[in-house]
């Protein structure tokens, strides 16, 4: 089990600066800073609105001349914490949470391109990301060239064109689980200069930190590992503050915005001028806010993060070795595997050399077998679902990419024996228990 720990986390931090607080501290403790006499758990600001008694003030905040609260939409002081919290994990400049996953994505994208503009993205991205991008955003007239980020640097190249603005991938793609070449995309990104968005949420901040590798924005759905226990829907989107906007292709982050007071993000913000632009303009017109609530929950999701992502890698490449030598099972595919082709990006820019808690694997005996083996399931649950502390289990090919024929699944890299599991923080000796219990069952009803 791959239990090495960063050199980073086994430092002493220089304990008089939280800014140096090693991650599993910051998990606990970055964002909410009580002060003598104030609660020392993050509040949930359960409210709508905040009081003002001068008009010059209010007038300041609609005119981004003062930073403050003025309607949960655009800010709160609990989402807010969990927001600076996550901006630490990733090493950004700042944040923007959002009501969802989905959500985050259209922010990030939509905060740089409009009618017209171009995107290059992997083809190996999450199926809701896939339709926004290829059906949604191509209707408002903005077009995605999908490329596979395994091939060559000549051949991704091809994609790019002189109205390109975005870069996208996935550090881990779903659910083909491949890993990203952030050195290679990078190299790509910087080429046409275009910012390089990396959603982040398979892997999470405690496997890799992508803005030090060369993104220049990270995207999550927190939803998943951020949450950890399946509670909450939530998005997070993080500007590395690491572009320069100032370079002709961005005008509208450069060139006064006419409804905030002529507001030049650039020279307002400095390096936060994307995540300024993101608050002020699509959370103000599109309204996909984070709760205070569910901010409260991803916060509090966010204490156990450095606890969790170690157990969930050491059980799901347990259970991977595990099905590797079971014969019932065709194939596996897990990148922290030694043996997967993947691994050597785990190596490189993971900084705890652990694949985090998706793999697949086919089963043998068709649809019969699938359908008995997951009936049989005692630990692990038919869930649509990643990233819970809870083992779920989902068989594509008849859930979400049943719309897909065989073919075109099989060309998106989904055969129809591929059962993905989501491997939880269980004892993993139940989880492979259950497992084999229940292939057991399958050989059966696969006859
Ligand atoms: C789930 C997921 C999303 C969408 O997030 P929601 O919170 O479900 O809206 C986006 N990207 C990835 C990689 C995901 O796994």
């Amino acid at each position: 089990m791959s239990k090495t720990k960063s050199k980073k986390e086994i430092e002493t931090a220089n304990i008089a600066d939280p800014s140096q607080w090693n991650f599993g501290t910051k998990c606990l403790q970055a964002g909410w800073k009580p002060k003598v006499g104030e609660p020392r758990v993050l509040p949930i600001f359960q409210s709508t609105t905040y009081k003002y008694e001068d008009v010059d003030d209010v007038e300041r905040l609609f005119a981004l001349k003062q930073s403050g609260n003025k309607y949960t939409r655009t800010g709160n002081p609990t989402v807010a914490a969990f927001e600076s919290k996550i901006t630490e994990l990733e090493g950004g400049v700042g944040a923007v949470a959002t009501a969802s996953g989905q959500s985050a994505v259209l922010l990030a994208i939509s905060n740089l391109v409009k009618a017209g503009d171009h995107i290059v993205a992997s083809k190996h991205i999450y199926g809701g990301s896939y339709t926004l991008l290829s059906v949604r955003l191509a209707k408002l007239g903005i077009e995605t060239a999908f490329i596979n980020p395994e091939d060559s640097i000549a051949e991704i190249r091809k994609a790019f064109r002189p109205n390109t603005k975005v870069l996208f991938g996935e550090t881990i793609g779903n659910p083909a689980l491949g890993i990203l070449d952030f050195e290679k995309l990078s190299k790509l990104a910087k080429e046409f200069d275009v910012p390089f968005f990396v959603d982040n949420t398979l892997a999470t901040p405690f496997l890799v930190r992508p803005l030090q590798h060369g993104a220049n924005v990270v995207i999550h759905s927190a939803t998943k590992y951020i949450d950890g226990h399946a509670i909450a829907l939530g998005g997070v989107v993080i500007d590395g503050g690491n572009y320069n906007w100032d370079n002709g292709k961005f005008p509208d982050l450069v060139e006064p915005d006419a409804q905030y007071a002529n507001t030049s993000y650039t020279q307002k913000f400095g390096r936060a001028a994307f995540i300024a632009k993101a608050r002020a303009q699509f959370l103000r017109d599109f309204g996909a806010c984070l709760s205070p609530f569910n901010a409260f929950l991803l916060n509090l999701g966010l204490e156990t993060l450095h606890l969790r992502m170690p157990q969930h890698s050491a059980n799901a490449l347990a259970l991977a070795e595990y099905l590797s030598k079971n014969p019932a099972v065709n194939w596996v595919s897990y990148p922290g595997l030694k043996t997967n082709p993947n691994y050597k990006h785990i190596r490189k820019y993971f900084d705890y050399k652990g694949g985090s808690g998706v793999l697949t694997f086919g089963l043998k005996g068709g649809k019969a077998a699938i359908r008995s083996f997951v009936k049989a399931l005692k630990v692990a649950a038919l869930v649509v679902h990643v990233g819970d502390a809870r083992t779920s289990v989902l068989h594509p090919a008849t859930s979400t990419h049943s719309q897909l024929s065989p073919k075109d699944r099989l060309a998106a890299g989904i055969p129809d024996d591929m059962i993905r599991v989501s491997v939880g923080i269980e004892d993993p000796r139940d989880i492979i228990a259950d497992f084999e219990q229940a292939i057991n069952v399958s050989i059966k009803g696969g006859k």
